[in-house]
Order: structure tokens, then C-alpha cells, then sequence
């Protein structure tokens, strides 16, 4: 397999939020420890139950007819399995995997040169697609209708486009963020895989098989308790997983029982509902300086000394499918859970899970100044 990687691949872990036990993202030697968890087969490929069949037949039906499989786009939260699924579907189909990335591909001349090297069938992963840059988005367009490009030789008014005929391939991109994908990109995809966040008990299942690679002694009260703090990401779960087995070898006989799981967790401060600090900052931040919102993302973010970026895309996704913090047209808003969550009673019943106090109405001040929401 040859890897066409940049040198901080997307998709990774933002610099800030890089020391994070709970961070979906994952910097290179992580990605290093991954590569002895990852599930080989769609069969071992835990959870997502419907995108696991659609993808079978989408694969069976490509190897029945003898040739490469329909382009696939799979959406999602990082950590959840889309480099894992485009390595499962080379293997399925037994053909060469290339990997590359958006970021690494910001003139249409390095899309032409990744491109034009493929072999016959071979799968191409594009993780973080919608980072790449725009004239190579449309050069993709036509490699992957007509599997043709055109390069163009020379600038200005001399230049020349030769046309190049390409073999036929398997696009399989990833994206965090499938609203930034121009239409005409998305709609050239055969199959779109939409992975949702686990539940616990697939996440369970997740450790038990990582803990037997491992050999870690994991109790399956000890599963359930890291697999609760697991925020429904397997990434986090094995990385979760391999520091309460540190913990288990220096101070408890290499045991992973629930009360041992617990103790660890309470010693990198992962709370029971696998709420971090920063995800506390957050939440803290909006109850306490902002009456629970609305507020701004980026005002938020200034409040917590962290990127937009990091805080939407890190420590949200989990936030609102916990029912702790609400996304509304006019900003960030904390709901009830989130007030109890922080050991505090929440105001009069109102918007989301009763979340914003009466009389925050209008704009604020910050929602003004900040413009985003
Ligand atoms: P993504 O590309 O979406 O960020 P990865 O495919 O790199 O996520 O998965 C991160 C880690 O989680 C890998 O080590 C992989 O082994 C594990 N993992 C992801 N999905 C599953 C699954 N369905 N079953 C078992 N392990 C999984």
C-alpha cells in the first residue's frame, strides 16, 4: 500500500486540543497505535449496521460484475471508522489502497499526479475531501465521471489541456463536513455512508475485542464504565481503554474492573458521562458568563481560550447529542441537563430542555459583535 500523506493530515487533532484523553481526532503516532485495532473485514467492522450492508452489496454486486466499485463518500465525526471502512473496502475487493487528503491537494497539478499514477481498480481515499482545493475539485469531477482528466501544459494563452485517460478506480472520500461539499461532488458518489456516534453497547464490543488484541484483562464491568465515558467514538474508546490499562498495571494488578476503570478515568478527569475539561469549560462558560446563551460560537470559544474550530468540531458533536448544549439560528444555548450536569439548578422551563433563562432574548452584546451562530 503506498501513502501519499501531508505532514499534519487532516482530520488530526488541532494543536490545542492534541493533549485531550477525549478528542476524536488523532495525531501520527496514535494513528500508529490504531493500525493494530483496526478491523480488517466488513465482517470484524463493529456497529453501523446499515452502512455495513449497504456497503457489502455495493462491494458484492462491484465484484460480481468484475469491476472497480461505485465512488463512496462516507460523512461523520472523526474517529468513527471512515479510514478504517476505506482500508476494508481495498481489502474487499482485493485491490491496492492510495491515501491521500484535501489539504495535500491544493493545486489541481497534485491531484493530476496522484491521479495518473493509479493502477487499474485501485482505491483512492481522499480523507477531509472538502479541504481540497477548488480547480482540483473540478478536475475530480470529470476523473471520476469519465475517468479522464486534462492537464493543462503551459499558462496564459498558450496553454494546452492534453487529455489523459485514467483506469478505472474507487474514489472513497471522508468528510467531517458533508454541508461543505459542492453538490456536483457529492452527487458523483454511487453510495454516501452517513456514521453516526456508537452506542454503548457497540462501543462495549469495540473494547473487548481491542482488549483482547491488547491482552488487556478487561472485566466486562470494566467495558461498560470506559465504554459510557466513550462519547459513542470508538477512537476514544481504544485510546480511553489503553490508559486504564496503564493504570490497571502500576496500581491494580493489571485487573480492569469497573471500580479500577472508574478510578483511572477520575485520574485523567473524564467525568462519568466522558465530559472532559474543555467540554466543562465550555458548558461552564456559557451558564455561568453568558446565562446560558444564546451566545456565539466563536465568543464561546474566545471564552474558553480555544479555536471555533476545536470547539465545534471537537467538543460539540457530543455536547448536543448529549443533550447538554443546543445549536439555535442565533446561537449556542445550554439546555437543563447541562445546568444539572454542572451540579447547578436550572432556570425556568424556556427553549431546548428548558435551557435559556427568560429575558436573554434579544442579540447580546457578543452575538453582535461575533456574527456567527
Ligand atoms: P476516522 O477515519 O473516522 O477518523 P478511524 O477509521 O481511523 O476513524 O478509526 C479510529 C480507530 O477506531 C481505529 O483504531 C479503529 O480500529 C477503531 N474503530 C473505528 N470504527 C470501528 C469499528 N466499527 N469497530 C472496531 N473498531 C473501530
Amino acid at each position: 500500500m503506498s501513502q501519499e500523506r501531508d505532514a499534519t493530515p487532516p482530520g488530526d487533532t488541532p494543536a490545542a486540543a492534541a493533549d485531550r484523553l477525549v478528542t476524536p481526532g488523532a495525531d501520527g503516532d496514535e494513528r500508529a497505535l490504531e493500525s493494530a485495532l483496526r478491523p480488517r473485514s466488513l465482517d470484524e467492522f463493529i456497529g453501523q449496521e446499515r452502512v455495513r450492508e449497504q456497503l457489502s452489496l455495493v462491494l458484492e454486486a462491484a465484484r460480481g460484475r468484475g469491476r472497480a466499485s461505485d465512488h463512496v463518500l462516507l460523512c461523520g465525526p472523526p474517529g468513527l471508522g471512515k479510514t478504517t471502512l476505506a482500508m476494508i473496502i481495498a481489502a474487499e475487493m482485493s485491490a491496492p489502497l492510495r491515501v491521500t487528503s484535501g489539504p495535500a491537494i491544493q493545486h489541481a497539478g497534485d491531484l493530476a499526479a496522484v491521479l495518473s499514477s493509479l493502477a487499474d481498480g485501485e482505491v483512492l481515499f481522499l480523507d477531509e475531501i472538502h479541504r481540497m482545493a477548488r480547480p482540483a475539485e473540478e478536475m475530480l469531477y470529470m476523473a471520476m465521471e469519465d475517468f479522464r482528466v486534462d492537464v493543462v501544459v503551459g499558462k496564459g494563452p498558450g496553454a494546452t489541456a492534453i487529455p489523459l485517460d485514467l483506469p478505472p478506480f474507487t474514489l472513497v472520500g471522508a468528510t467531517t463536513r458533508a454541508g461543505l461539499l459542492p453538490s456536483p461532488l457529492r452527487d458523483r458518489f454511487g453510495f454516501t455512508a452517513q456514521l453516526d456516534l456508537y452506542q454503548t453497547e457497540e462501543i462495549e464490543q469495540v473494547l473487548t475485542r481491542s482488549a483482547r488484541l491488547l491482552e488487556v484483562d478487561l472485566r466486562r464491568d470494566g467495558g461498560g464504565e470506559i465504554a459510557r465515558r466513550s462519547r459513542g467514538t470508538p477512537r476514544v474508546a481504544n485510546r480511553l481503554l489503553r490508559r486504564v490499562r496503564d493504570f490497571a498495571e502500576v496500581r491494580a494488578n493489571r485487573v480492569v474492573t469497573g471500580p479500577v476503570a472508574t478510578a483511572a478515568l477520575e485520574v485523567y478527569e473524564v467525568d462519568e458521562q466522558g465530559l472532559d475539561r474543555l467540554d466543562r469549560a465550555v458548558l461552564g462558560a456559557l451558564v455561568r458568563l453568558f446565562g446560558g446563551g444564546p451566545v456565539g460560537l466563536s465568543t464561546l470559544a474566545v471564552a474558553v481560550g480555544e479555536e471555533s474550530e476545536t470547539v465545534e468540531e471537537v467538543a460539540e458533536p457530543f455536547l448536543v447529542r448529549a443533550g447538554l448544549l443546543a445549536r439555535t439560528p442565533r446561537g449556542r444555548v445550554a439546555t437543563a441537563h447541562a445546568y444539572r450536569h454542572l451540579g447547578l439548578a436550572p432556570p425556568r422551563a424556556g427553549v431546548p430542555g428548558g435551557g435559556v433563562p427568560e429575558g436573554s432574548g434579544g442579540p447580546g452584546l457578543f452575538d453582535l459583535a461575533d456574527g456567527t451562530g
